[in-house]
């Protein structure tokens, strides 16, 4: 097998990338075939860290728009992610991979609470760790909490998961002029208003230097070939960007 690129990384894949071709909840096929996708970086002796979103059951958004408290909407959201981060823990479980949940929010019946230390050691151990509850507050999104994490537990990349790519100046699934960017700063993301992560998260990754990888969670074996050394996907570094 071939070297990988680094030792650590952070995973963040969205809570829709768990749905499959519904338009909620969590298909299992889908989720067993991304299992089986880190499972293969694990046997390839990385530590692997996932965060993953809640938008396949609540956001606290889209519910303060239906008349729910922002705040108490917001908790629903963390809660939904504490939900996907239990079946990706069964999921992982099940191909044989050691997989342990700790969440921003104490809920010891449920899964160990997150503290770094521990975090850190269960990766050391070869433990896949899936932090949950977002950062723990409302008005943050999990891609803040997958930025904020990479950086506490000292990944040497953090992996956004999409449905598309990489990062495109429009929506090339409903834009076909849309161009791809191979490679691009932090502050090219923030000043065009790129739809790569929210400003919050793109902040925290360009202030501590965290590399940042855009890439599609659907191509078979991508994920394996990013950390192979393949130029898979668009990457969000330090730089002057613009290299089209
Ligand atoms: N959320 C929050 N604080 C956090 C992370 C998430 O309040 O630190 C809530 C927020 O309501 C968010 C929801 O949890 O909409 C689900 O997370 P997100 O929308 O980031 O999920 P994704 O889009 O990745 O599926």
């Amino acid at each position: 097998m071939s070297e990988m690129i680094c030792q650590r990384i952070l995973l963040k894949l969205s809570g829709e990338a768990l749905m499959g071709q519904g338009n909620f909840g969590i298909d299992p096929n889908v989720i067993s075939r991304l299992a089986s996708d880190i499972k293969e970086l694990v046997d390839a002796g990385m530590q692997v860290g996932v965060v993953i979103g809640g938008g396949n059951i609540f956001r606290g958004e889209g519910l303060a728009r239906s008349g729910i408290d922002r705040v108490s909407g917001d908790h629903m959201g963390m809660l939904a992610t504490v939900m996907n981060s239990m079946a990706m823990q069964d999921a992982l479980q099940k191909t044989g991979v050691k997989a342990r949940t700790l969440s921003a929010i104490k809920m010891e019946q449920v899964c160990d609470f997150y503290v770094r230390r521990n975090a850190v050691q269960h990766l050391e151990d070869g433990e896949v760790v899936i932090l949950a509850g977002g950062t723990g507050n409302p008005y943050f999104t999990t891609d803040s909490a997958a930025s904020l994490r990479a950086v506490e537990i000292g990944a040497q990349l953090m992996i956004k998961a999409t449905k598309v790519d990489g990062v495109y100046s429009a929506d090339p699934v409903t834009n076909p002029e849309a161009v791809f960017y191979p490679r691009l700063s932090y502050d090219q993301a923030l000043a065009e208003g790129l739809k790569v992560m929210d400003a919050t998260s793109i902040v925290l990754c360009r202030d501590n230097d965290m590399p940042l990888r855009v890439m599609n969670i659907n191509e078979p074996g991508a994920l394996m070939r990013l950390l192979q050394g393949e130029d898979v996907g668009s990457l969000v570094e330090s730089g002057d960007g613009n290299d089209r």
